[in-house]
C-alpha cells in the first residue's frame, strides 16, 4: 500500500499480517456493543465470530524532504520470544524483500524512528549476523525519545530480559554501534517534520507529526492499536503502561483529526495503514484509507 501525503510519500510494509489479539487486549471491551460497526470492522480489523481484533504489524517507510524515514521496525526475524509464539524465532519472513520492492535497501535508510520500545516496534533494528547482533540499517540515525529511552534504560538494570528480550537484542546493539540519537518533544527532522509526545501507551512513546504542501497526518504509533479504539476511545488496552493517559492522548488526537482533517497513521492498521476521522454524536466515525 502506498499513498501520499502533501509531497511526501507512504510505503506500508508487513512485517506480519494478520495478527489476532483475543478480545481481552482491550479489556473494557464489549464486542456486542461494536456489533452496529461490524460492516465497518469486519472482515479485516475484527473476527466478531472468533472474539479476535486483527492487527497488522508493519513498518511505515516515509519519504520526505530527501530522507527515507522508517517509522517502526517491527518484531523482525531470528528474534527468542518464547512467550509470544508468533513473534519466536522467525525466518523467510520476507520483509527485507517487500522494502526492496519499495525501492529502498537497507543502506538507503537514513532515519529510523522508533515511536516507542515495545519489542514489536524495534525488531528490525538488528539482524542476525554470523550469531551477532548487528544494526539491519547501517547509516541509519535511530531517533529514540529520550524519556522512552531512559525509562527502558532503568527497568533493564532490574531485568535484562525485558521487553521480551528486544532491550537485549533490538536495542544496545543499535547503542553500542553509535547509531542512536535522543529526541525530545518537538524535535524537527525536516520542515513540516516533527515529533511529539504521544504518552499513555508508554511512558515515553512518541508520534511523528507531518505537515507539508497543507496536507497533515500524524504517525501515531500505538496511540491507537485499532480501529475499535476510534470507535471507542476510552478503551485502552491491557499492555498501556497508564490506561488513563493513554486514552486522553487518543482523545486529543482524535479531536484534533476530526478539525484539522490530519490523516492518522497508527502502527498496526490493516490494509490502508492509514483513516481519517469525523464526529459523530459524542465520538468518532473513521474512514479508512488516505481519503
Ligand atoms: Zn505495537
Amino acid at each position: 500500500m502506498r499513498f501520499g501525503i502533501g509531497d511526501a510519500v507512504v510505503d506500508v510494509i508487513a512485517d506480519i499480517d494478520r495478527f489476532a489479539l483475543p478480545a481481552g487486549f482491550l479489556p473494557d471491551c464489549d464486542l456486542e456493543a461494536l456489533l452496529p460497526h461490524r460492516d465497518l470492522l469486519e472482515p479485516d480489523h475484527v473476527d466478531f465470530a472468533g472474539g479476535t481484533f486483527l492487527l497488522g504489524v508493519q513498518a511505515l517507510l516515509l519519504r520526505v524532504a530527501g530522507l527515507v524515514v522508517l517509522v517502526d521496525t517491527c518484531v523482525g526475524e531470528n528474534k527468542s520470544r518464547p512467550n509470544h509464539p508468533a513473534w519466536h524465532e522467525r525466518s523467510a519472513t520476507g520483509f527485507l524483500e517487500r522494502l526492496a520492492a519499495a525501492g529502498v535497501a537497507p543502506e538507503a535508510v537514513d532515519v529510523v524512528f522508533c515511536t516507542h520500545l515495545h519489542a514489536d516496534h524495534v525488531g528490525w533494528n538488528t539482524r542476525l549476523l554470523n550469531g551477532r547482533w548487528v544494526p539491519t540499517f547501517p547509516r541509519a540515525r535511530y531517533l529514540i525519545g529520550k524519556r522512552e529511552l531512559a525509562q527502558w534504560m532503568g527497568r533493564a538494570q532490574q531485568d535484562p530480559g525485558v521487553n521480551h528480550g528486544s532491550h537485549a537484542d533490538s536495542l544496545l546493539p543499535v547503542l553500542e554501534a553509535g547509531l542512536v540519537e535522543t529526541v525530545e518533544d518537538g524535535y524537527e527532522l525536516a520542515p513540516g517534520v516533527t515529533l511529539v509526545p504521544l504518552p499513555g501507551h508508554t511512558k515515553g512513546q512518541m508520534g511523528l507529526r507531518l505537515e507539508r504542501n497543507g496536507a497533515r497526518a500524524i504517525f501515531c504509533g500505538d496511540a491507537i492499536h485499532t480501529p475499535v479504539q476510534v470507535l471507542r476511545p476510552e478503551w485502552s488496552s491491557r499492555v498501556c503502561a497508564d490506561p488513563l493517559a493513554a486514552a486522553a492522548t487518543r482523545r486529543e488526537l482524535l479531536e484534533c483529526a476530526a478539525e484539522d482533517g490530519t490523516l492518522l497513521v497508527p502502527a498496526h492498521f490493516r490494509n490502508c495503514g492509514c483513516a481519517r476521522v469525523r464526529r459523530e454524536g459524542g465520538g468518532f466515525l473513521l474512514v479508512f484509507g488516505p481519503g
